[in-house]
C-alpha cells in the first residue's frame, strides 16, 4: 500500500506518490490522449489518488480520459503560468474547471518555475486564485519553483497554502542553490503549515538509472508531504508503486521500465542555446541548430553527461 498524508484544508488524504503529466504530454513525448489516459488510468488502479499538471502542459485531456468513470477521489493539481495577468489566470481557472470535467480544483498554483516570487509579477494571479479558492472552486492555492528564495517568499505569503518546489538528490535544476539548502528552505517553509509536493524527484529522467536512491532521498523526509514523479507508460506506474509499497519487482518489470528504454528529449521552450551540452557530449551526439541544441537518437547513447551543464534542465530523459 502507498502511503497517504491527511490535507486538513481539503478534508481528505492523498498518496505521497503523484503522477506527474508534464512527460506524458505534448512538451516531451507526444503520446496521444487515449494513450495518456491509458496511463492516468493504470496509475488510479494502482492506487495512486493525487495527480500533477499545468495549462501549459497540454494535458488536460488525457488526465480528464483517464479519470472517465472513475468514482473514487483523485486530487489534482494544476498551475497558471498568467503573470502580472488577473484575468488570464482567471481563465486559466475556467479552462482547467471544463477541460478536467470538475466542480474545483483541489490545488491551482502560480507556475513560478526559474523566476523570483515577487507580489508584483504574482500578486494578480494570486488574486485570481484566491477568489476562486473563496467561491470554492478551488481548495488550496499556491506556487510552484525551481528556487530557494522563493520558497522562502512563499514561505511568509499569507495566502500560499502549497508549495511545489524542486528537489533531488544531485540538486539537478535548483536555480540558486544546493541540495542541502533547497532542503533546509522546505522543512521551514513545512513548519510554517505550507503543504509540500516535491518536484523533479528523478531529474527530469536523468536519475532513472539510479532511482531507487533517488526516489529514497525524497520520500524518506517526512516533511516533504509529497512527491510527483513523471511517468509514462502503465509499466512505470506499477515500477514506482511496487517500489514505493516494498513490494519485490520482477526482471521482465525491472527491465521494460529500465533507462535504456528513455530517449533525451530537449525541450525548446527552454533551451537557450548555450551550447554547454554540447562541449559535453563525447558522442558527438549533440548540435546547435538555429540556435537550439538538437541531439542525433543514433549517436546518443544516454549516458546523461550532458544533462548536469544544462543550467536550464532543458534535457530531460523520458
Ligand atoms: S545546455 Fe541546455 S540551454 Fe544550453 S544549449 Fe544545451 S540544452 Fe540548450
Ligand atoms: S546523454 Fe550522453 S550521449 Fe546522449 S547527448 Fe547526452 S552526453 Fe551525449
Amino acid at each position: 500500500m502507498l502511503e497517504t498524508r491527511f490535507i486538513p484544508k481539503l478534508d481528505r488524504s492523498i498518496t505521497r506518490l503523484g503522477l506527474g503529466a508534464l512527460p506524458m504530454g505534448p512538451l516531451q513525448l507526444k503520446l496521444a490522449p487515449d494513450e495518456g489516459a491509458r496511463v492516468v488510468r493504470a496509475a488510479v488502479e494502482n492506487g495512486i489518488s493525487f495527480i500533477d499538471t499545468a495549462c501549459r502542459y497540454g494535458t488536460y485531456e488525457h488526465i480528464a480520459r483517464g479519470l472517465r468513470g472513475w468514482n473514487a477521489a483523485v486530487t489534482i493539481a494544476t498551475k497558471t503560468h498568467a503573470r502580472q495577468d488577473r484575468c488570464l489566470a482567471e481563465r486559466h481557472i475556467e479552462e482547467a474547471l471544463r477541460a478536467l470535467g470538475r466542480d474545483r480544483i483541489e490545488i491551482m498554483l502560480c507556475h513560478v518555475a526559474r523566476e523570483p516570487f515577487t507580489d508584483d509579477v504574482w500578486g494578480p494571479t494570486l488574486e485570481a486564485l484566491v477568489r476562486a479558492r473563496e467561491k470554492g472552486l478551488i481548495g488550496m492555492v499556491g506556487m510552484s519553483t525551481h528556487s530557494v528564495k522563493a520558497v522562502g517568499a512563499a514561505t511568509i505569503h499569507p495566502e500560499v497554502d502549497v508549495i511545489h518546489p524542486l528537489i533531488n538528490m544531485n540538486g539537478l535544476g535548483i536555480v540558486d542553490g544546493t541540495a542541502d539548502e533547497m532542503l533546509r528552505a522546505i522543512r521551514k517553509a513545512h513548519d510554517a503549515g505550507k503543504f509540500i509536493y516535491a518536484m523533479k524527484t528523478l531529474g527530469g529522467g536523468n536519475f532513472v538509472g539510479d532511482r531507487e536512491k533517488a526516489l529514497r532521498y525524497v520520500f524518506e523526509k517526512d516533511y516533504i508531504d509529497a512527491a510527483v514523479v513523471g511517468m509514462v507508460t502503465p509499466s512505470e506506474v506499477e515500477w514506482n508503486v511496487r517500489f514505493l509499497s516494498g513490494l519485490p519487482i520482477g526482471g521482465e518489470l525491472a527491465r521494460r521500465t529500465a533507462m535504456h528504454n528513455k530517449k533525451l528529449n530537449l525541450l525548446d521552450m527552454l533551451c537557450v542555446g548555450c551550447g554547454e551540452c554540447v562541449s559535453h557530449c563525447e558522442n558527438g551526439a549533440l548540435a546547435l541548430v538555429d540556435g537550439k541544441a538538437v541531439v542525433n537518437h543514433d549517436l546518443c547513447i544516454l549516458c546523461g553527461y550532458c544533462a548536469p551543464h544544462c543550467e536550464m534542465l532543458a534535457i530531460r530523459f523520458v
